[in-house]
Order: structure tokens, then sequence, then C-alpha cells
């Protein structure tokens, strides 16, 4: 198993409502915000729920754990991206439920397939990290 060179990290824009999450993710935890009425996991994090427009949202731990739903290549990269092809975008499929737009890095991301098994990752950014994934 091959490795592709470390993608750049671009410090988030903290907002106040997603605080948890990020506070969490300085700690290298996932968590996600549950609606209390509905039960439903919440992506992206905020906190409402935009099944029942809830605001009784709860924030659990989540696995980390998820499926790659779809993934590409980028062979072609735009701005600080350029410099880093190729590498992976994907959906995962948190087993929570919830699909998330991201990256897959690390060993196994040049032979990441539909169905591949992944778990989360966390890259130091600023004050907090970037949630990632990478092959299990
Ligand atoms: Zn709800």
């Amino acid at each position: 198993v091959s490795e592709w060179p470390p993608l750049p990290i671009l410090e988030p824009s903290l907002v106040a409502e997603q605080a948890p999450f990020w506070d969490a993710a300085a700690r290298s935890e996932l968590v996600l915000p549950r609606c209390r009425s509905c039960r439903e996991f919440i992506w992206y994090p905020r906190a409402f729920c935009p099944n029942c427009h809830t605001s009784m949202v709860d924030w659990m731990p989540a696995s980390g754990h998820g499926t790659v739903y779809s993934f590409t290549v980028v062979a072609r990269g735009v701005g600080v991206w350029a410099d880093y092809t190729p590498y992976v975008v994907a959906y995962v499929e948190l087993d929570e439920g919830p699909r998330v737009l991201t990256n897959i890095v690390g060993p196994g991301a040049d032979t990441i397939r539909i169905g591949c098994r992944v778990t989360a990752r966390f890259d130091p950014a600023g004050d907090t990290k970037l949630l990632r994934f990478t092959a299990i």
C-alpha cells in the first residue's frame, strides 16, 4: 500500500453554533448533533434539526466509522490544491447515517473503492483539527 503526500491544511471558519463539533475535533473526537424529537443524526453540524425544525439537539459521540458512498480522484487541483494531486474527495456514509463530504487520506487512499470501510482521522488546523478519513 502506497501513500500519497499529505493534503494542505486550511483552517476552518469557526461558527459558534458548531462549537461542540469543533471542540471535540480538537480532541480528535467526532460528535454529531442528534435531534431529540425525531432522533435523526444531523450533518452538517448545527443546532437545529433540518427534518423537523426543532432546536432540541444533543451532541452525541459518534463511532468515527463509515463506508465510502462515492468518491473521485482529483487529478488537476485548483489554487492551493494544485500541488497536491492526485487526492481523493469522497462522500463517506457514517455508521450513524449522515453522508459527509470529505477527503480520504493516508495509506490506501490510492486504492479506495465504493463500499470500502474508513475511519475518522483528525489533521491539526490552527486551534482545531480537520475531519478526514482513512482506509481501515
Ligand atoms: Zn428532528
